[in-house]
């Protein structure tokens, strides 16, 4: 809606860059979302793609929106389209983009280097093969680690398994002689080593590209400085770092983050399916969203920021801690109003009721508990209304109020001199004078200051409300 360009531009894509550019510049920070197109995006998703935006924009760089849709079956158009709504909305537009599966040729590429280098092999053992294996490594007390039979093979076995029709998949060759480490910017010092990791592979027998190569050799060739991701990617980050090195390339920076867990403390399955639509349905705003994400699990508290330059200037690794973050709905909800309530007229125009101008925003906003409730703000100010019934006294308090109001100057401040009036010609202060002022006036014993909101009703349509309540 046109209500939220203002924040939409000041994020404007920029140019992507030419790869001259890149060369030439090594140094602009660039970092990647890269979500599968298999599904809608949920909340985790959103806290990885807004850390690297924020990142991005932090450091003068380039957020490129990378969509693993190497799974030709489960990968969807539907769901391309969705990522790309949900993080317009957010406000996370992409300065790039790019799609695996228009990258084969380059994967291929890679993939014959790395087989004439030795570093990547077949193998022939079929899904049950590779279970027995485990079985068995487990049942001897020992980690379920591939064994690398596929490299005793003979060619005469070789030979016997393709006769039988076998096809086969294809691992990376890890180097064992080689520690694994590096820095990670929220995790610090990281060490693997290789011999306790499997093999991984890389290639199905059906010619399918695991997620691992191709996310390597992409990060490449797109020129990617830091891997921001979670940490249920500490292992393939180890694996990944010899594919860089096998490419012949510097691996980038990571940081892993803690992952998001429910109150409940635990991953849930609720928060898998939490995203984007559920939150447009509660009203709540992307900016509070953000001021949400991007602020759990670090040390900075979550506050009421609508301005999203403000959490990116605060954005920084190293408060990021290494416990969960816990996601509260509730937490949300209630920073949501007060994002609602920091929201200007021009930040929410384009969703208003037409009528309704700076005014009566001004003088409903502090009302709302979300978006939602403008509407019922509204009809209180242009009606209908449903006043509740009057005892005789009040209907006579009412009458009076009514000749009160209609001789009053044009200029004067309407509640405030019709209260004056009313207090001095009845005697009633307090409650008894304004609780059915307000009944009538608004139908309900609560809502936004009378002071202001009379004026948005009008002295005519207030004539007539109590009016109404003396027939
Ligand atoms: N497509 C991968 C995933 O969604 C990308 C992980 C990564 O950031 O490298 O898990």
């Amino acid at each position: 809606p046109a209500g939220r360009q203002a924040w939409h531009q000041k994020f404007r894509a920029r140019p992507a860059l030419s790869d001259n550019q890149r060369i030439q510049d090594r140094m602009t920070i660039k970092t990647r979302f890269a979500p599968s197109p298999t599904g809608h995006l949920h909340v985790g998703n959103i806290r990885t793609a807004l850390h690297n935006w924020m990142f991005a924009k932090k450091e003068g760089g380039t957020f490129l929106l990378r969509l693993d849709d190497t799974d030709a079956e489960r990968s969807k158009e539907e769901y391309v389209d969705a990522i790309r709504a949900d993080l317009a909305w957010l406000g996370l537009a992409s300065d790039e983009e790019q799609r695996q599966s228009a990258r084969f040729d380059r994967y291929e590429e890679h993939l014959a280097k790395l087989k004439a280098d030795g570093r990547v092999y077949p193998a022939y053992e079929t899904a049950q093969e590779l279970d027995l294996k485990r079985k068995i490594q487990l049942g001897r007390g020992k980690p379920p680690i591939y064994d690398r039979g596929a490299l005793d093979l003979t060619a005469e076995q070789v030979a016997a398994y393709e006769a039988e029709g076998r096809k086969p998949h294809w691992r990376f060759k890890l180097d064992h002689e080689t520690p694994i480490t590096w820095t990670d910017l929220i995790r610090g010092d990281q060490n693997f080593d290789p011999a306790l990791l499997s093999d991984p592979v890389i290639l199905r027998e059906d010619g399918s590209w695991l997620y691992m190569l191709p996310s390597a050799i992409d990060d490449i060739e797109m020129g990617i400085t830091h891997v921001v991701r979670g940490e249920d990617h500490v292992a393939n980050t180890a694996v990944q770092i010899q594919m860089f090195q096998a490419l012949g390339a510097k691996p980038p920076e990571f940081a892993h983050e803690a992952l998001l867990v429910g109150t409940e403390g635990k991953l849930s399955k609720r928060l898998g399916s939490l995203g984007v639509s559920s939150f447009r349905e509660k009203n709540i705003e992307p900016q509070a969203i953000v001021a949400l994400l991007a602020r759990i699990g670090t040390s900075d508290s979550v506050e009421p920021i609508a301005d999203v330059e403000q959490l990116i200037a605060t954005f920084d690794f190293a408060r990021f801690g290494r416990a969960p973050a816990r996601f509260d709905d509730e937490e949300l909800a209630q920073l949501n109003q007060k994002i609602v309530h920091l929201l200007d007229y021009e930040d929410v125009k384009a969703r208003l009721p037409e009528a309704m101008d700076t005014e009566a925003w001004a003088v409903i906003r502090p009302n709302l508990h979300d978006m939602g409730d403008v509407d019922q703000w509204w009809q209180v100010v242009t009606g209908p209304i449903s006043p509740p019934e009057f005892s005789a006294e009040d209907r006579e308090f009412l009458t009076v109020a009514h000749d009160k109001l209609e001789v009053l100057e044009a200029s004067s401040d309407l509640w405030k001199d019709l209260t004056g009036a009313l207090k001095e010609e009845t005697g009633r202060k307090g409650k008894p004078l304004f609780m059915p002022l307000r009944q009538a006036l608004t139908g309900l014993d609560h809502g936004p200051d009378m002071n202001a909101l009379l004026p948005l009703i009008g002295r005519e349509v207030a004539l007539e409300r109590l009016a109404k309540t003396n027939i």
